[in-house]
């Protein structure tokens, strides 16, 4: 007799434990035939991380699907637009050094590739506009702190590609009862106690401290950084990325605003420091900042005066708290009838704010494969393993991208950064060819690409990286000639239509968008 999948229960409700449960039960437990029961173990005392405020355009997709009025979380999850994040500091350390990586595509990408052109005319001329600004409106309009949308946008589309910044303790509040309004998750508030497995290694049920046993059939570990199911209690090993990404701390705060009609910015703000960088993101009612640094290369307290120095004066009696991490993720990722979503299986630098979007992407996969019985897990679980490890691989390369072009000389942070011992191979190979052609939809060959094409050229061209443009094939001047103006017009257009980030939130709090 098959084994059927016919209960889940998922361990932890913060942003991993309650977006997967909710895309889950979106896809599965409307269609009767194949209901699944979905469980929700989450603890009071223990709580969560509470940060994880800058998400990517993919969560306009996750929350329609699961039914989430926009207007609602704007409301309620203190939401503000994210057009991109704007990289200060990283190239020479200077005042006025930054870049942008927006999240619109390059003018007529990917049919024409616009980076040869802007390459060579660059090279002639130093005036030059910047990559970013030459191919792609969305620098302008963050420049000018507008909005991505009118007001007679409908709810989850817009003029430019956006994601949102958004409050990550009142988002998890928000989507757990959405979740257990719409889709009738059984929620039990308890501290699971032990993790009990059965004689084939499988886990059997969770204890709970007042709740008694929970079972299921498929357990979802969303427990955080202990990684209560897979890491402790199967003993899948943490690989320590640390090597390569020297970031292990973080200094997070809350930073009101001057006044309540202060400006929000629509993009995050990377700001490089001697050993790491800040994020600085607007939500509607106050900012969220936070100093992650290297503790190998600097002490909490001379990490804790330059983010003094960075909020200053005014801010000087705000008490950051301090989280500890490791840069890594679990082995594997599903093992037996267990699988990791979220801290639980590891954890980046929030650099490209990569964590929320592969919780999404994660929690698809898995809404997508469901295996119908235990028989079939164990081939479900293989496939999910290789995408979710080359999804990891693929960010940990773009993270490290940020780093290795730097020319700063201010710390060993910085210069240790670009030891080609610590540089991943598949990047190497990917440094070599972009010298002489720009990076293309071909260097990335499978559909589940974490970063377009487009990403590294934003990235690479922004910090300076030069093609050799001696060998850059002549192409399609005019038809490059043409997209260049294009931008041109879109950014004249759009920078004069589009209103102020500040007043537009206003705006949906009051009237709302036009729900789709
Ligand atoms: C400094 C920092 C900045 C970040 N910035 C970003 C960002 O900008 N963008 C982004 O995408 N991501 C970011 N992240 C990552 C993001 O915060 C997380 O991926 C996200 O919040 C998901 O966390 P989680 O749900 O896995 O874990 P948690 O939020 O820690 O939730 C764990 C849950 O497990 C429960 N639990 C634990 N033990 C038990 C037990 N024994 N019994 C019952 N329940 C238990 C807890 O109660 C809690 O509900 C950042 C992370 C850090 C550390």
């Amino acid at each position: 007799m098959a084994r059927q999948v016919r209960s889940i229960c998922i361990v932890g409700g913060g942003t991993a434990g309650w977006l997967t449960a909710g895309i889950i039960a979106a896809r599965h437990t409307c269609a009767a035939a194949a209901a699944l029961e979905i469980t929700l173990v989450e603890s009071e005392t223990i709580g969560i991380v509470g940060v994880g405020e800058g998400t990517w355009p993919t969560m306009r997709t996750t929350l329609k699907k699961i039914g989430v009025s926009e207007t609602d979380f704007f409301r309620e999850c203190n939401v503000s637009f994210k057009q991109g994040a704007k990289f200060a500091r990283w190239v020479t350390g200077d005042e006025s050094d930054f870049y942008y990586h927006p999240l619109m595509l390059p003018e007529g990408f990917p049919s024409l590739d616009l980076a040869p052109y802007w390459m060579k005319y660059s090279a002639a001329h130093p005036d030059a506009p910047s990559f970013s600004n030459a191919v792609c409106f969305q620098e302008a309009v963050c420049e000018l702190g507008l909005a991505p949308k009118l007001i007679t946008s409908p709810e989850y589309s817009g003029v430019a590609n956006y994601a949102y910044h958004l409050d990550a303790g009142r988002f998890a509040t928000f989507i757990r009862r959405h979740c257990i309004k719409n889709f009738g998750i059984r929620h039990i508030v308890d501290e699971v106690t032990a993790v009990v497995k059965n004689d084939a290694g499988d886990i059997d049920y969770v204890q709970t401290g007042k709740s008694g046993r929970v079972g299921g059939d498929l357990f979802i570990d969303c427990s955080g950084f202990r990684s209560l199911l897979l890491g402790e209690a199967l003993g899948v090993p943490f690989v320590d990325c640390g090597d390569v990404l020297f970031i292990d701390r973080a200094l997070a705060v809350q930073v009101p605003y001057d006044d309540e009609q202060s400006e929000i910015a629509p993009h995050t703000l990377a700001t490089a420091q001697k050993h790491g960088w800040i994020w600085d993101i607007g939500l509607q009612s106050r900012r969220g900042v936070g100093y992650v640094f290297s503790s190998n290369h600097t002490a909490t307290d001379a990490a804790l005066e330059e983010l003094r120095s960075y909020l200053g004066e005014r801010h000087r009696d705000l008490q950051p708290r301090e989280i500890k991490m490791t840069a890594g993720h679990r082995q594997t990722f599903w093992k037996g009838n267990c699988v990791a979503i979220g801290l639980s299986g590891g954890f980046l630098e929030p650099l490209e704010a990569s964590a929320l979007v592969l919780i999404e992407l994660s929690a698809d996969l898995i809404g997508a494969m469901m295996p119908a019985t235990r028989e079939t897990m164990d081939i479900v679980a293989r496939r999910f393993n290789e995408t979710t490890r080359y999804r990891w691989r693929r960010i940990i390369d773009f993270l490290k991208l940020h780093y290795i072009l730097s020319r700063r000389t201010d710390s060993k942070f910085w210069i240790e950064n670009r030891d080609p011992a610590g540089i991943p191979e598949s990047l190497r190979e990917q440094m070599e060819l972009w010298r002489y052609r720009a990076p293309g939809d071909q260097d990335f060959m499978t559909h589940c690409e974490m970063f377009p094409a487009a990403s590294y050229q934003y990235v690479l061209f922004g910090m300076g990286f030069r093609m050799d443009v001696d060998n850059i094939p002549p192409g399609n001047t005019a038809g490059a000639e043409r997209a260049f103006k294009q931008n041109m017009a879109l950014k004249s257009k759009w920078t004069r239509a589009l209103p102020k980030n500040r007043a537009l939130i206003d705006k949906i709090k009051t009237l709302g968008l036009q729900r789709i």
